[in-house]
């Protein structure tokens, strides 16, 4: 007996039905790309995806290829849409070669150029009068390993070929923007025309992302997943409960949550398979586990004063007054006595080796300088449940 009835639907190169919350993005790319419906072969049109992993770049632009050469189609032209990813495809010849294989044209095994090798890639989707949408994912790392000449070469082809009719238009999928700073202005220019931007999702977002998996690609079999257990997941990697915002990790989660259910027998995914999950996919925090259950009672204190500073004001840095505030809060409501100022001073700089917090100096602006202090790991309830329990654990 198994949790999942289509455990495919959450393979991370699947590509479901509905992209929650990335409608507004496909809108974006449709409307971009709209002149080579409207009049095909006058400009190349190029757009730029960023965004950090997991937040959709990849699904999303595959999503967009299907659905308008599907609407193309409808309307008699002949639109391509190629997906390289050029961390597999690692030069520039290797991408030319994708390209040709993906539109299942032979190219002679005769060590031609580049240029020569475009031209036979050209020619074709002349002859046959195919536009193509060329998307190139992990383009940082085309961008950070391939020769100037190479790249100058893939984003402006037409100057190279002289053609007359424009038949490639690209996305450009970029992990940051910065990647592009070491290019010369004028390819930067012909890569920047429109950029999309993809924001780590927040955990509703992420619960929508995860329901949708579940119920509407059936991933699992009915009720097999309570909503508390969706809610579980999806408060760890949102970005607005301190996670990274990340579909990848929070269905990877999910899914390991399922196999972990299914191994105890369990016909319903609970909240602790979920909490195993994570802690199997967040080594660091297993390293974290190792770390506090090092620290004494009141090292635990002020690492929970600094979460309640997080959870209830929601800004990454605290001066270190507000912290002792917290601090002194928090232990005489478990009936420990704080400890002096000084020594407080100790405990974070004892947390700040560990790695468990992060400290800097306040910049101009403050009234005087002050040591502003973070958690350095992000707020989740795995978290926050290990530093209340070790807290327990030294208070009895
Ligand atoms: P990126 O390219 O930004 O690293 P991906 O597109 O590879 O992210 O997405 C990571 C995983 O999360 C994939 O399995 C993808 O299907 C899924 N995913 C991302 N965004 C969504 C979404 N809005 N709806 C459904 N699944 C999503």
């Amino acid at each position: 007996t198994t949790v999942f009835e289509r455990i495919n639907a959450l393979n991370p190169d699947y590509i479901p039905k509905n992209l929650p919350h990335r409608e507004i993005q496909i809108r974006e790319l449709t409307v971009n790309f709209r002149d080579i419906l409207i009049n095909p072969g006058s400009t190349s049109v190029r757009v730029v995806i960023t965004g950090k992993t997991g937040t959709g770049k990849t699904v999303t632009a595959k999503k967009f290829g299907e659905i308008f050469s599907e609407i193309a189609k409808e309307k008699g032209l002949k639109i391509f849409y190629l997906h390289i990813n050029c961390h597999r495809q690692r030069t520039l010849y290797l991408i030319l070669m994708e390209i040709a294989r993906q539109l299942n044209l032979q190219i002679p095994n005769r060590g031609l150029s580049s240029q020569e090798t475009f031209k036979l890639i050209y020619d074709y989707l002349d002859k046959r009068n195919i536009q193509l949408i060329l998307a190139l994912d992990e383009f940082d790392y085309f961008i950070s390993t391939s020769p100037v000449e190479d790249i100058y070469f893939l984003v402006r082809i037409y100057d190279e070929l002289n053609a007359l009719v424009k038949r490639i238009h690209y996305i450009f999928i970029l992990r940051e923007m910065s990647s592009l700073a070491s290019l010369d202005k004028s390819i930067k220019d012909h890569v920047i025309k429109n950029i999309i931007e993809f924001h780590p999702y927040t955990s509703s977002d992420l619960f929508d992302i995860l329901d949708d998996r579940i119920k509407t690609e059936k991933a699992f079999r009915e009720g097999a997943v309570p909503e508390e257990t969706i809610k579980f997941i999806a408060d760890i990697y949102g970005v607005d409960k301190g996670g990274n915002g990340n579909a990848r990790l929070a269905i990877e989660t999910l899914e390991l949550a399922g196999k972990i259910a299914d191994t105890e027998g369990s016909p319903q995914v609970s909240i602790d398979h979920a909490k195993k999950a994570n802690s199997k996919i967040n080594p660091e925090l297993s390293i974290i586990i190792d770390t506090i259950k090092d620290l004494d009672l009141h090292q635990l204190l002020v690492v929970k004063a600094i979460m309640n500073l997080h959870k209830k004001e929601g800004v990454d840095f605290f001066p270190m007054g507000r912290v002792e505030e917290e601090y002194n809060l928090v232990s005489r409501e478990l009936g420990a006595p704080p400890r002096k100022h000084t020594q407080l001073f100790e405990y974070i700089r004892k947390l700040k080796l560990m790695g468990l917090i992060v400290a800097r100096q306040s910049g101009k602006g403050m009234r005087g300088r002050t040591t502003l202090i973070s958690l350095s790991v992000p707020l989740s309830t795995e978290f926050e449940d290990l530093i209340n329990n070790e807290i327990r654990d030294k208070l009895l």
